[in-house]
Parts: C-alpha cells; sequence; structure tokens
C-alpha cells in the first residue's frame, strides 16, 4: 500500500508527512496485538547453533523460492560511462535466471589500489539505481538523493568499488502501468515472492563480481535504505559471501513494524513469521558483520522494536563468539540513511578485515 501510495507522492517531505498521518490514521501508535502464531524456529540458546543455522537458512531460502544451484551463464557486459577524477563508472548487465537482466552502475575509485572491495547498492522504493549515483532526474529526486540515497558515490569516496543494481519492479526494471504493489502481489500468486527474485540478484551480482580480477570477491558488503536495506538483510541471511550487511531503516521485530505499520506487499514473505522473527533471521549472518542503522523518528519502525530486535540479534551472535559484530546506529530522524554515521564504522569493519588477513600473513609466515 505504501509503494503505490508513495508512487503519486511529488516530493519526500510530503511522503514522509504522509506517511506519519497513515500511522496516526491506522492507530499504529497504539500497542498492536501479539501475533496468533509463535515462530517455531526461534534461537534457541540451548540448542545446536550451526545446527539451528543451517536448518532456518534451508527454510528461509525456500520460502524465498531460490532456485538451486548451479546458475546458468551471466553473460555480463561492461561498457565505460563516465569518468571523474576520483572514479570510473561502467554501465554493466548480467543475466540472473532466464527472463531477467540485471542492469547496473560498476563505480571504481582511482586513488585505492585493487583488489578493491565492493558494496553491492540497493536502492528501496524510489526512481530507480540512479538515485545511487546522485544523478537526480528531478528537483524531487534531488531531495531524495539529500536524505543520504547517493550510497554508490559514497561507497567511492570512501575507497570501495560500487555495484548499484537495479531491484526488480523499480526504475528501469518496472513494468509499464505496474506499480511495485501489484508485482508483488503476482509473484506471490505464481510462489516467488519479489523479495525472493531481489535476493537472487544479488547472488548473482557477487558471481559478477567474482569474474572482475581487480575486485576483491572476499571483501563484499551489501547495503541499502528501507526496501534495499530488507533486501541487504536476507541476501546476507542466505550467501556467506556477502561479510557485511549495512541494513538502513529496515530492522525491526516484525510486531512493530512490518505486522504494525502500512508497508508495500514487495517485502511480505509468505508464512516467515511463524518460522522467526526478523532477529532470528539476522542470527543467520554470524559471526559476519551486521550494521543496523536507524531512525528514532522512522515512521515504519517502532524504535523499540528496533533495539529489542538488535539486543536479541545481539545474544545470537555472542553464542557464535562475535557479540561484536553487530551495531546498532540510530540518529533522530526518520526513514533515510545517515551516511555520517555510517560510514566510520564501515571503515572500521574493513579496517579489521585488513587486520584479519595481515593476521593470518604474520601466522603463516616463516
Ligand atoms: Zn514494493
Amino acid at each position: 500500500m505504501l509503494g503505490s501510495i508513495m508512487n503519486v507522492v511529488k516530493t519526500p517531505a510530503a511522503a514522509a508527512l504522509l506517511v506519519a498521518c497513515l500511522s496516526l490514521a491506522c492507530g499504529v501508535d497504539a500497542a498492536s496485538p501479539p501475533p496468533p502464531v509463535q515462530p517455531t524456529m526461534r534461537f534457541d540458546p540451548a540448542a545446536d547453533f550451526a545446527a539451528w543455522q543451517e536448518q532456518l537458512r534451508a527454510r528461509l531460502i525456500e520460502i524465498l523460492a531460490l532456485p538451486p544451484g548451479p546458475h546458468g551463464p551471466l553473460e555480463a557486459t561492461i561498457v565505460r560511462e563516465d569518468e571523474t577524477e576520483q572514479y570510473t563508472l561502467d554501465r554493466v548487465d548480467f543475466t540472473s535466471e532466464p527472463g531477467e537482466r540485471v542492469p547496473g552502475y560498476l563505480l571504481r575509485p582511482k586513488a585505492a589500489r585493487p583488489p578493491l572491495p565492493v558494496m553491492i547498492c540497493l536502492q528501496g522504493h524510489s526512481p530507480g539505481m540512479h538515485i545511487s549515483i546522485g544523478r537526480a532526474q528531478t528537483p524531487s529526486e534531488q531531495e531524495s538523493i539529500k536524505g543520504g540515497r547517493d550510497i554508490a558515490l559514497q561507497a567511492v569516496a570512501h575507497g570501495w568499488a560500487a555495484l548499484a543494481i537495479e531491484q526488480r519492479a523499480f526504475g528501469l526494471r518496472a513494468r509499464p502501468a505496474v506499480r511495485c504493489q501489484d508485482a508483488s502481489l503476482h509473484g506471490l500468486l505464481i510462489g516467488r515472492p519479489i523479495t525472493g527474485g531481489r535476493v537472487l540478484d544479488v547472488m548473482r551480482a557477487i558471481d559478477f563480481i567474482a569474474t572482475q580480477p581487480d575486485l576483491d570477491a572476499t571483501k563484499i558488503g551489501c547495503m541499502g535504505n528501507s526496501m534495499g536495506g530488507t533486501v541487504s538483510l536476507y541476501a546476507a541471511c542466505v550467501d556467506p559471501r556477502i561479510r557485511l550487511a549495512v541494513v538502513s531503516c529496515s530492522f525491526c521485530v516484525f510486531a512493530d513494524s512490518w505486522l504494525a505499520r502500512p508497508h508495500c506487499a514487495c517485502g511480505y514473505l509468505p508464512g516467515i513469521y511463524a518460522v522467526a522473527d526478523m532477529p532470528d533471521l539476522a542470527g543467520l549472518i554470524a559471526p559476519r558483520h551486521l550494521m543496523i542503522v536507524a531512525g528514532r523518528k522512522d515512521p515504519l519502525a517502532a524504535f523499540e522494536g528496533v533495539e529489542k530486535g538488535a539486543a536479541w540479534t545481539r545474544q545470537i551472535f555472542a553464542k557464535a563468539g562475535a557479540p561484536e559484530h553487530v551495531e546498532l546506529l540510530a540518529e533522530d530522524g526518520g526513514h533515510r540513511f545517515y551516511p555520517e554515521l555510517a560510514w566510520p564504522a564501515i571503515a572500521a569493519v574493513a579496517s579489521s578485515w585488513d587486520a584479519k588477513a595481515e593476521g593470518s600473513f604474520q601466522k603463516t609466515s616463516p
């Protein structure tokens, strides 16, 4: 619903106001009744951790309806489109699965030395991937970019290569006159949640990264705000090649967000809550890195649900021996990305990878 409504709202400020009004109209500030089911695969501190992760990941893969590998040829194309003093910009295109070509932008910082770490950049409900590279086509897109959404430019400025891909039903991949909400319902009807297709595209983006000799496929992050963050989270849950997930304004216990406040249909996974809550699913990322970015006034998620969820996920990471690999970074604002908060923390994670690599080198060197 929200996505379709957002389509007719002209500016981000108007959209934020509308979301706030919707929240009040829906009475979501009142406590929501508890869901009538309980997740059957919640994290149990007494259970075998590795077995729990394996079983829950397998169940999530089923719910996302991810096709089994090996996947077909990528048939990638790469064309240089632009160059600045700071970075090169290529248009890329690859096959995710039969009938699905994924367009994207690949940016490489000139100042960094290859092999380069790579940040996969995902927009949420927005006009498309060009927002990630800061190319506004209208004044309202320019406003949207001011909400920290030019994430691929931020990545290259911090020494990462950035692969910004177009998500299904957004931008270049939106079918004429078919809203994301409708595309999502079509997906549910045919047994393939659109989020599953979006996760598959991220996995195939990683396959593509692995074909590029100057990119470091052992240092991959995935980030996005809103639906971009949701897909980053689920992709990291199922694909261990993602070493860092930066999940902005999209992490919360389901009861305080998806079950309480209006969202587009595209993020609803059939039966997911009967299996696990979002913090349990986030536990599949352990012991890799999860960075949760949140706005305390985000109208789509109650901040207390974000904090509660992060604390629960940290307990799961503790079981994996890495409680410090879950970070919650919050700002006193709304539904947007907070670059000034996130990038120093992202840099610290990347440094820890370098230190670890250096440590293992020293250990194995004579
Ligand atoms: Zn949607």
